[in-house]
């Protein structure tokens, strides 16, 4: 469960002042998929920093799992943020001179894990994403959309609750996007709680729940609702 009760969020400079996120509610529950959209510098990833616990908040409570991450020091922060959340980027984010064996490999020996059971987090990882046959290979030698399913496999071998991705599929074409779509759903389908920012409204309407948000707050949006239409109309705003 992941629940934000009228969370404030200000970034200022010596002359601005933006309220990224005002009075932000929001409650996922357990086993959601979550689609994310709203126009341009409306505070989408904002809210998914601040929810992944990389960014911090200026008021109101967060709770993950029942537990205010309110008061909490950087490193109880990275701790909870390690065991709960996995992350996806629009930019994958693969490092080039690691194979994926390697590059899934990266944030299972940062939290200690042993040799054997990195293996095995890596190897059922790289399997789900349907890369087993690749450990050896380079990111170079993938297309968008493998490289994508990489990154997704290395958030996945952490074995989050909870992952957060950020328009995953905006370098990919719309083939490729379909593809990646279809894979978050499945792992979803397996229990991992999913949030995902999307400009494309196409594949916001395949999640289970939409979300629409604008000047820092979020309108929860009914199924069925034309999420094109809407970003067209608040963008003529
Ligand atoms: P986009 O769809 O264009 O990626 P977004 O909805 O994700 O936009 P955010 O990136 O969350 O929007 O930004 C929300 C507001 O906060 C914007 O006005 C942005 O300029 C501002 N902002 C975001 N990060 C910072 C920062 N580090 N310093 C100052 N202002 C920031």
């Amino acid at each position: 469960m992941l629940k934000m009760t009228d969370i404030r969020k200000t970034f200022r400079t010596d002359t601005v002042e933006t309220h990224a996120l005002r009075d932000f509610n929001l409650h996922v529950e357990e086993g959601d998929f979550v689609a994310v959209t709203g126009p341009s510098g409306s505070g989408k990833t904002t809210f998914l920093n601040v929810a992944g616990l990389l960014e911090s908040f200026d008021g109101g409570d967060y709770q993950l799992d029942g537990k205010s991450v309110r008061g909490m020091n950087d490193r109880q922060l990275a701790q909870l943020r390690n065991e709960k959340i996995g992350f996806i980027f629009q930019s994958f984010n693969l490092l080039p001179d690691l194979n994926l064996f390697d590059n899934v490999d990266v944030p299972l020996r940062y939290r200690g894990f042993g040799a054997a059971e990195r293996k095995q987090r890596i190897e059922q990882a790289l399997e789900t994403v349907g890369l087993a046959n690749r450990l050896k290979h380079y990111p170079a030698q993938l297309s968008g959309g493998q490289q994508q399913r990489v990154a997704i496999a290395r958030a996945l071998a952490g074995s989050p609750r909870f992952l957060l991705a950020d328009e995953p599929t905006g370098n990919l074409d719309s083939n490729m996007a379909s593809g990646v779509l279809d894979l978050l759903s499945e792992i979803n389908a397996q229990g991992t709680t999913i949030i995902m920012v999307t400009h494309d409204p196409g594949l916001a309407q395949r999640a289970q729940r939409n979300i629409f948000v604008r000047d820092g707050q979020v309108t929860e949006v009914k199924t069925g609702t034309n999420i094109k239409e809407l970003l067209q109309q608040t963008a003529q705003v």
